[in-house]
């Protein structure tokens, strides 16, 4: 028996193969580039073997067949027969106000998830194409839906609304949704089990910086708000994302400068952020750190702007949650960066009784396991929490299964 964790993005289709435990991993890997030139299989086997080269692959369908062929190759796979995998969890970015926890897909799931295309325009139709390439490959598994958007479902009105005529939220949908729930819900689940107390008691925050970033504020293990908001624009500065901003200043850029909404979009997404500030050509934050070290003025600036804007919402969090026990940091840099958890805590020691005070030598440890990174005489507890949401998506999938 195996589970089968599918993440099909616009140019990708990630996998992960779990034993029955749904914790073991069997195998994982990519399909990169898909639509591009030099699409690739990147496969690494439980055993160590790997293999890393060229396929015909142009869509969804085929990179599910040849991620498929490799898990039940004679040489390098890991399981006798596709029908050795009982369930399926696709990850779903998008499931709106009506989807809000893990789900059996059938067909009415499919048309709420295409739905929500409309919300979601550059995921949710990649994630269909996960979907239905699953159902026509492995079509005696159960199909399981994860959404991203889900573990936000708990945010009250007076934090999802934004402050707009009523009828855009009644007839648009238009509100905070929130995003990388996935990775939110399994790093304070497991931050919780760090600490050996109950979920229920603690109010955390949790820093999900990788590529995107987000912030959530998880009070008693329910999420009561989030950074990012109807997309996943809001919020943080990003990689390439701006984060947030004077809804005006856009305005003001369509006008002058002749933007039409694509355009506006395209620079919003992808050529602001870290990339725009640091303009050294790079959104890796590695890069941007190493410029400012050399003595670059711009990427110094753009680390401050990066790391303030995630302390700003530290401070909103604690006060929207009435206080704050656990902090915590994950994803790319979250989990690699001790330069931007040090700038993020630095001046936070005694900070309106926050408590936030970091143990220098345990914050410069590198690890990929969950860590306490916080001083003797820190109030709050920090910690560095690896992510996985492809873990979270097998959990939820065999807690389906079981009924
Ligand atoms: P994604 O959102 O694409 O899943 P990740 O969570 O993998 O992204 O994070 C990717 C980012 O993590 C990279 O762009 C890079 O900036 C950052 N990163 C990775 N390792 C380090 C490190 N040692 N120091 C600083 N930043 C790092």
């Amino acid at each position: 028996m195996a589970i089968l964790v599918i993440n099909a993005g616009s140019s990708s289709v990630k996998f992960t193969l779990f034993g029955p435990d749904g914790k073991t991993v069997q195998a994982a890997g990519i399909v990169e580039r898909i639509g591009f030139d030099g699409t690739r299989l990147k496969y690494r086997s439980r055993e160590g073997q790997t293999l890393d080269h060229l396929v015909p692959v142009a869509n969804a369908d085929q990179a599910v067949g040849t991620i498929l062929a490799a898990l039940t190759h004679k040489a390098h796979g890991v399981i006798g027969s596709i029908q050795e995998i009982v369930a399926v969890g696709h990850r779903v970015v998008h499931g709106g106000e009506s989807l809000t926890h893990p789900t059996v897909i059938d067909d009415r799931v499919k048309s709420v998830i295409s739905e929500y295309c409309r919300l979601a325009p550059l995921h949710n139709p990649p994630n269909l194409a996960g979907i239905e390439a699953g159902e026509r490959h492995i079509p005696d598994a159960v199909q399981v839906a994860v959404f991203d958007t889900a573990f936000h479902a708990t945010i009250p009105p007076h934090a999802f609304l934004y402050g707009l005529p009523r009828r855009f939220y009644t007839q648009d949908r238009i509100r905070r949704y929130g995003f990388h729930g996935i990775s939110h819900q399994y790093v304070s689940e497991e931050a919780a089990r760090f600490l050996h107390l109950p979920v229920e008691g603690l109010r955390m925050v949790t820093c999900h910086l990788g590529n995107g970033c987000s912030m959530t504020a998880v009070k008693g293990g329910r999420s009561i708000d989030t950074s990012m908001g109807f997309t996943p624009l809001e919020g943080l500065v990003m990689g390439t994302r701006c984060g947030d901003i004077d809804p005006a200043a856009v305005l003001h850029l369509m006008e002058h400068h002749h933007l039409g909404p694509a355009a506006m979009n395209d620079l919003l997404n992808k050529q602001s952020g870290l990339l725009a500030l640091a303009g050294i050509g790079s959104n890796d934050l590695r890069d941007v750190i190493s410029a400012a070290d050399g003595g670059n003025l711009e990427a110094a600036v753009a680390l401050d702007i990066f790391c303030y804007r995630i302390r700003k919402y530290i401070g909103a969090f604690a006060a929207a949650m009435g206080g704050l026990e656990v902090l915590v940091f994950t994803a790319g840099i979250g989990e690699n960066s001790p330069e931007v958890r040090r700038r993020v805590c630095a001046g936070m020691e005694a900070a309106y009784g926050f408590g936030i005070v970091l143990d220098p030598q345990k914050n410069a440890l590198a690890s990929n396991r969950a860590r306490a990174v916080q001083a003797e005489t820190s109030r709050v507890k920090i910690l560095v929490v690896p992510t996985n949401e492809e873990l979270e998506i097998a959990r939820e999938t065999l807690r389906i299964l079981s009924g």
